[in-house]
């Protein structure tokens, strides 16, 4: 490292961030990551509640990792960590219909699934919004009464106008590896094993970046600017595009045209003894208040249950979420032993995306600047270390 600057400074320490600092050890590269919140991991964040018998954790944000997720499963392996995944017991989702929750099957519209898979073959996803890809083969009322709620809850948004290829993106699976986990302590298991060895700094949001010569010179609120070679912004497109606006304007640009979806995501923690519901992996809203509810019974505990409903942004107050949750689960607000919000945003994809990704890569290139998070191929965790991986690479290997 070069006296006064880093080699690779990383903006934002989410699962994409820390991704690409730990990836780029590989290459004998020393990275800084800058934190602007108080805790790591962005939206992959286990809430700890602290109970009689010792804690319990329950997801604020990302839940569910798959053995299809081979840079994170590379990632888990190079920290030593892949023998401590907890397999996700598989239960079944159900859809709250009227006030009442049924089994995806039963609400299923079986005249108008008659040749689904003929015309599988005929849709072509690329092009297509979710509504016309999904919708085409499953029948506009399957789509509209089930397929397009649970697509919802999916992306924890409206999810119709989003590029049909940006869901369900086909990955190789590591046989191996057990096919749905989780961590010992939730997801942030793999963000602790991930940040270990990286030098994180927490409460230092980046607010401006500068060019000085073959440098960059970032500046932090409220602490001492740092000079980078390399610099990688790994924020949602909005935060990028205010970073690069007088660096970049052109590419700046393009990133504001990428949308952002809020979620006011709320955790509670229940004694099981309260709950009459059979153990299931979630709720899905057909027309509520809310997009889902994501449970903790895959990874069962013999003295408490925890449901964490993904909301609607703006539209309830606590006491109204907690009153929603009640009714919901069939309890009284006051069964809510312990509860934890947080606001989490994700990007609303629209058709283009892919076309305005290959513009903003022809801005990147030859530069010493990259871009990584859930907003390139797709949302989910190893969508983000896809591009994670690909950006260390041009990255790295100049
Ligand atoms: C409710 C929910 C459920 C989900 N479920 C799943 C799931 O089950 N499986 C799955 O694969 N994916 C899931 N996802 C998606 C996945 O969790 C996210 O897409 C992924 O974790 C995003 O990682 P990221 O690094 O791109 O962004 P983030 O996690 O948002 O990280 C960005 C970081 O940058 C920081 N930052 C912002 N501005 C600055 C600044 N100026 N200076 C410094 N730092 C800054 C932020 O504080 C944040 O920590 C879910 C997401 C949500 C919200």
């Amino acid at each position: 490292m070069k006296p006064g600057a880093v080699d690779l400074l990383v903006i934002g320490a989410g699962i994409g961030g820390l991704g690409v600092a730990q990836m780029a050890r590989r290459y004998g590269l020393k990275s800084l990551v800058l934190e602007a919140g108080s805790h790591i991991g962005g939206a992959i964040n286990s809430h700890r509640f602290e109970t009689e018998e010792g804690d319990y954790w329950a997801e604020l944000g990302g839940h569910t990792c798959y053995n299809s997720y081979g840079n994170l499963l590379q990632l888990l392996e190079e920290a030593g960590q892949l023998d401590t995944l907890v397999a996700k017991l598989k239960l079944p989702y159900r859809l709250l219909v009227g006030g009442n929750l049924h089994s995806i099957p039963s609400q299923l519209n079986f005249f108008e699934l008659l040749g689904v898979l003929p015309r599988l073959w005929v849709r072509h996803k690329a092009g297509s919004s979710v509504k016309d890809y999904f919708g085409g083969i499953i029948g506009s009322r399957n789509y509209r009464q089930v397929l397009g709620p649970a697509l919802d809850a999916v992306v924890c948004q409206p999810s119709s106008d989003f590029p049909a290829e940006s869901l369900f993106r086909k990955k190789p699976r590591r046989k191996e590896v057990i096919r749905s986990y989780t961590g010992t302590n939730g997801l942030h298991s793999f963000i602790d094993a991930i940040a270990s060895g990286l030098e994180i700094r927490t409460h230092s949001p980046v607010t401006r970046i500068e060019r000085m010569s073959d440098r960059y010179l970032v500046e932090v609120e409220g602490g001492e600017p740092v000079q980078a070679d390399r610099l990688v912004l790994a924020v949602a497109p909005d935060i990028a595009a205010g970073l690069l606006g007088t660096l970049m304007p052109e590419l700046a640009c393009l990133l504001a045209e990428i949308e952002m979806a809020e979620i006011d995501s709320q955790a509670v923690l229940i004694k099981s003894d309260k709950l009459k519901l059979e153990p299931l992996a979630g709720i899905i809203a057909q027309q509520d208040d809310f997009y889902s509810a994501v449970s903790r019974d895959p990874v069962p505990d013999a003295n408490y249950r925890a449901f964490t409903f993904h909301f609607k942004p703006d539209v309830l107050d606590q006491a109204g979420r907690h009153g929603c949750i009640a009714r919901v689960l069939g309890i009284e607000p006051a069964d809510i032993l312990h509860s934890a919000g947080y606001r989490n945003r994700l990007p609303a994809l629209r058709l283009g995306h892919y076309e305005r990704i290959g513009l903003i890569d022809q801005q990147l290139k030859g530069q010493t600047l990259a871009l990584t998070g859930n907003w390139f191929t797709g949302v989910s965790i190893e969508d983000t270390l896809i591009r994670s991986n690909d950006e260390c690479q041009r990255l790295c290997k100049n």
